[in-house]
């Protein structure tokens, strides 16, 4: 039975990526009608790998989508990091045995498209779920009692409240935030996905490898139970391009890979057609709801991806923004400013770490030395202890 707020007014989103599905099918899991409205002509993520940490699968769990999205995944043994020119391990943390107990939850990387699959697969099979393409919301008015929104067509819908999940460049933030666009952080992914036949037996390993250079890092990794591999380059660049599947240039990327370790070069070599990424990313705010909107994902709280968590953050922020919401149907207003309540610190806190973690990768000269011999030098339990904070969560 649907329980929505004003009658039969559902609760409207912005925005069917990651964040967006999953809120849908959160919601409606606790009996609550939703209409999302995807800009683009079909639901669709960009080819390219994604980690997911236990705190994921932690609220993956509550709302039963855990196996569907391992079913598709690959489950790494390790992570590992090393020295991109001397090719040096500078540590390795195992992902089963301690960790697995410790965290309880498994740590995966899947493909984008998988997990946005699953989520969409959900989706579509609750009848409490409208799902609606081609359709970008231009703005909306509150009304104090419901929401409407105008599509791009000028068509004006209404519903209960409205939740925006319209990524890194959301037009609802603007409204509610007025913080201008992202900030550039200089950085620049690439981006590219093999199949496993394409890559040399003596590359491929079954963990995360990260390979950290002077203002550089490459990593990779197996996805869709081993079938590919997941390749991303990141360089220092003062290039700026919006979206998240521009061409990137061949020769821009050998300047500032050259001299790294074979291991590296070979890899990067059998890559034809690289996308890219511009990385960004906001400073953290502690309000993101304003009367019966509010944020979720990319558009509240958009990280950099050094702590691989952008995607996991969303779907945290969707199963407690389900909760609030079931616990005051009637009152989106309150359970939107409890959401944030809940939410504001943990994702700041990525936010800001995650921009640690990207100096760290890309360390030079003694910088790098004291990275290698602080990480290095950690015992595992250590370590654990350092990833309990975000890992151990939500
Ligand atoms: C290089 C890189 C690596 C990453 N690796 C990881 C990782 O390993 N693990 C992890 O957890 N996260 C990772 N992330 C972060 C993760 O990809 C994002 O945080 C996540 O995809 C955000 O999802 P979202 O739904 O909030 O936004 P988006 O994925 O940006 O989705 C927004 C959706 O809204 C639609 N839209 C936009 N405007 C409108 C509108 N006006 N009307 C209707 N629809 C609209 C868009 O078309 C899109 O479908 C990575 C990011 C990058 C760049």
């Amino acid at each position: 039975m649907a329980r929505t707020n004003g009658g039969s007014a559902p609760f409207l989103i912005s925005g069917g990526g990651i964040g967006g599905l999953v809120t849908a099918y959160a919601l409606a899991r606790q009996g609550i009608a939703v209409r999302l409205f995807e800009q683009s002509p079909e639901f669709r993520e960009v080819g390219a790998g994604i980690q997911l940490g236990p705190n994921i699968f932690r609220v993956l769990e509550k709302i039963g989508l855990k196996e569907a999205v391992l079913a598709d995944a690959h489950r790494p043994p390790a992570q590992e990091m090393r020295d991109a020119i001397t090719g040096n391990l500078i540590t390795r943390v195992p992902l089963d045995g301690e960790f697995s107990k410790r965290f309880v939850q498994p740590y995966a990387v899947t493909h984008r498209a998988d997990i946005h699959g699953t989520f969409l697969k959900a989706c579509q099979s609750s009848n409490l779920i409208t799902l609606e393409t081609s359709r970008r919301v231009d703005s909306y008015e509150d009304h104090g009692d419901r929401v409407t929104v105008t599509l791009e067509n000028g068509e004006r819908v209404e519903g209960c409240a409205l939740i925006a999940c319209d990524g890194m460049w959301s037009r609802i933030r603007d409204r509610i935030v007025g913080d201008g666009k992202p900030r550039v952080s200089g950085h620049i992914a690439y981006r590219a996905v093999l199949k496993r036949a394409q890559v040399p037996a003596d590359l491929w390993r079954s963990d995360v490898v990260l390979w950290a250079g002077p203002r550089c890092h490459f990593v990779h990794y197996p996805l869709r139970r081993g079938e590919l591999y997941n390749l991303v380059a990141v360089f220092h660049s003062d290039h700026y391009e919006e979206g998240w599947n521009a061409e990137g240039s061949k020769d821009l990327l050998w300047k500032h890979f050259q001299g790294l370790r074979p291991e590296v070069l070979r890899l990067l070599e059998l890559i034809d057609t690289w996308r890219m990424w511009v990385l960004c990313d906001r400073e953290p705010v502690k309000d993101w709801s304003k009367g019966r909107v509010t944020l979720l994902g990319d558009a509240a709280h958009p990280m950099l991806q050094y702590l691989a968590q952008g995607a996991c953050m969303a779907t945290e922020d969707a199963v407690v923004l389900a909760e609030k919401i079931a616990a005051a149907p009637d009152d989106p207003v309150s359970a939107f400013k409890e959401y944030q309540q809940e939410r504001y610190l943990r994702t700041a806190r990525v936010q800001i770490m995650a921009r640690v973690y990207g100096e760290f990768y890309h360390a030079r000269g003694v910088t790098a030395e004291l990275r290698d011999i602080a990480v290095g030098g950690r015992t595992l339990p250590q370590t654990y202890d350092s990833v309990a904070w975000l890992y151990g969560g939500p």
